[in-house]
């Protein structure tokens, strides 16, 4: 679409001025004289909250050190040639619901530093078996005039989220546990979001389209989609699409965390790579460590430093399912049977509203579905740095149950299949990641939970425990910044933020 690249924005491997992974100093603080003494912050891991956290306290004046175990900076922010030359595939995140407008990242200038959101014409669809589908397009009116019988129905259910989303986004971005700013707009979200998934769309709506439509989303919770705020969670994903978008980033999602990391140099702060932590004794001098890491893990990283019933409570989250990832590299676009399918940043595979939430009920129960409800994401058809002209990457999951050793890849491939006659055909190469895979990838995926922890029960508002200082850890010199904390999961930063926030703030620990 007339995109031309930034020379300057390339991949991560090739970006090692961004991360000195100091070779041969692996304890690099005790042998060179290159470096400083002490650091008034040290922030373990370079995923978006970690860079999140690291540029707030660099932008505050604070001396920032952040340490990445992997070899490459970014996290869930990393793009890759997984499969072919000339082919590349986001590692994990591919579009950003709420990180085009995320309250963090728009605040830093982030575009400067290379980073330039794309929108598709249509942030998702979701094809039915007759053709027909549940479009969200990025105009309220007209996804609602696309819903047919149900038009007026998403209006009013929609339409006070859609224009409230900015005051929205700030309580919902931020910790749950505390007094909200806006409680009037907070509770609308609140009784409308209270209700299961399976009841909105079986008794609000009446088309299959609409019923899909907020199904899929509410999927995203990896969550039995008969249990209470699974509708919320559809809605703060549905609600932005119609506000900032659902856009994916130039180049890759590596891009983000190249733009941020980027601003933390300018800042003055720095990162190491392949340097991973697994003692607070890693660490170099500083005053406050900042963990971007699953809680459990700085459970173990920090054992005594922090007291008993903090780290039992981390020690003892409970998992969220896994996922199963496929990444393609496809002979041209995909053959979708649903014109504005072609036209989608993300595709949903899974039929029905009842479909779904039976596939995410087996799932929840430890077993894999036979038709799993599938995830897609179609950069390249508006960002022709992603393949060679003419040829496409597909990247697109499904949930497993926590640590599941099953190969899904048919079951994702029939269900893409099913809406897309002939999709087989047009691969060229894949790439697998299996839930051990995920997790040997990134420690913050254990057993390929991606959420940081369940959602189950309390898992949205007592993240990563019942406190209102979640970013707390009992020890003042210790906090977690990770998706563990809130507001969990995606790509946006605002856990690094408010965390950041919190250590400015010296809320109590
Ligand atoms: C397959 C997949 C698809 C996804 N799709 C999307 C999507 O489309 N949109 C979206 O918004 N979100 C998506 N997500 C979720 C999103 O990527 C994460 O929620 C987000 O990256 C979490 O950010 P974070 O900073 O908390 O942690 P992460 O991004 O996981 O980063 C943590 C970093 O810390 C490092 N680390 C951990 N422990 C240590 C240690 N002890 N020492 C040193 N370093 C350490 C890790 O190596 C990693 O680099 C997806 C995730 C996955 C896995």
């Amino acid at each position: 679409m007339g995109f031309t690249p930034k020379p300057d924005l390339t991949l991560y491997q090739e970006r090692r001025d961004l991360c000195d992974n100091g070779a041969g100093r692996a304890h690099w603080w005790r042998d060179g004289a290159d470096v400083r003494e002490r650091w008034d912050v040290v922030v373990v891991g370079s995923g978006p909250n970690g860079l999140a956290a690291a540029v707030t306290l660099a932008a505050a004046g604070r001396s920032v050190l952040v340490l990445e175990g992997n070899a490459t900076p970014g996290g869930g922010t990393r793009t890759e040639a997984l499969t072919l030359p000339g082919f590349r595939h986001d590692v994990c995140s591919a579009v950003h619901p709420l990180g085009g407008g995320s309250p963090a990242f728009s605040r830093w200038p982030l575009e400067r530093h290379g980073l330039r959101w794309l929108h598709h014409d249509i942030p998702l669809v979701h094809p039915l078996d007759d053709g027909r589908a549940g479009v969200l397009r990025h105009s309220l009116d007209e996804t609602a005039a696309g819903l047919g019988a149900d038009g007026d129905a998403y209006r009013a259910m929609m339409g006070p989220l859609s224009d409230n989303w900015p005051k929205l986004a700030d309580a919902f971005l931020g910790p749950m546990l505390r007094v909200p700013r806006h409680p009037v707009v907070l509770a609308r979200l609140g009784l409308a979001g209270i209700t299961p998934a399976t009841m909105v769309s079986d008794r609000y709506f009446a088309t299959p389209e609409a019923g899909a439509l907020l199904a899929g989303n509410a999927a995203h919770s990896f969550l039995p989609l008969n249990r209470p705020l699974t509708t919320a969670l559809a809605l703060a994903l549905m609600a932005p699409a119609h506000q900032s978008g659902w856009p994916i980033a130039a180049g890759g999602s590596a891009a983000i965390s190249a733009a941020l990391l980027g601003y933390l140099h300018e800042l003055g702060g720095e990162i190491r790579c392949d340097t991973t932590v697994r003692t607070l004794g890693d660490l170099p001098p500083h005053d406050v460590a900042i963990f971007d890491t699953d809680a459990a893990a700085l459970a173990a990283i920090a054992g005594a430093a922090i007291p008993r019933r903090v780290r039992r409570s981390f020690a003892g989250r409970r998992r969220g399912p896994g996922v199963f990832k496929v990444d393609w590299a496809l002979d041209g676009p995909v053959p979708w049977t649903n014109p504005d399918a072609h036209l989608a940043s993300t595709v949903h595979l899974g039929g029905t509203a009842a479909e779904i939430a039976a596939a995410e009920a087996e799932v929840v129960r430890g077993r894999n579905p036979a038709r799993p409800f599938v995830l897609a994401a179609q950069p390249a058809t508006v960002d022709p740095t992603r393949a060679p002209a003419g040829k496409a990457v597909l990247w697109g999951y499904c949930h497993v149950p926590n640590g599941s050793t099953e190969d899904r890849t048919d079951a994702i491939e029939a269900q893409i299949e099913r809406f897309a006659p002939g999709f087989r055909d047009l691969i060229l190469a894949r790439a697998v990641r299996s839930p051990h895979d995920l997790a040997a990838d990134n420690p913050n995926h254990p057993g390929g939970d991606i959420t940081g922890g369940s959602l189950a029960g309390l898992g949205l508002i007592a993240r990563p425990r019942l406190t209102p200082h979640p970013y707390a850890t009992g020890n003042p010199g210790i906090w977690l910044c990770s998706a563990s904390t809130p507001p969990g999961a995606g790509v946006h930063g605002m856990c690094g933020w408010n965390a950041a926030q919190a250590v400015l703030a010296g809320t109590p620990a």
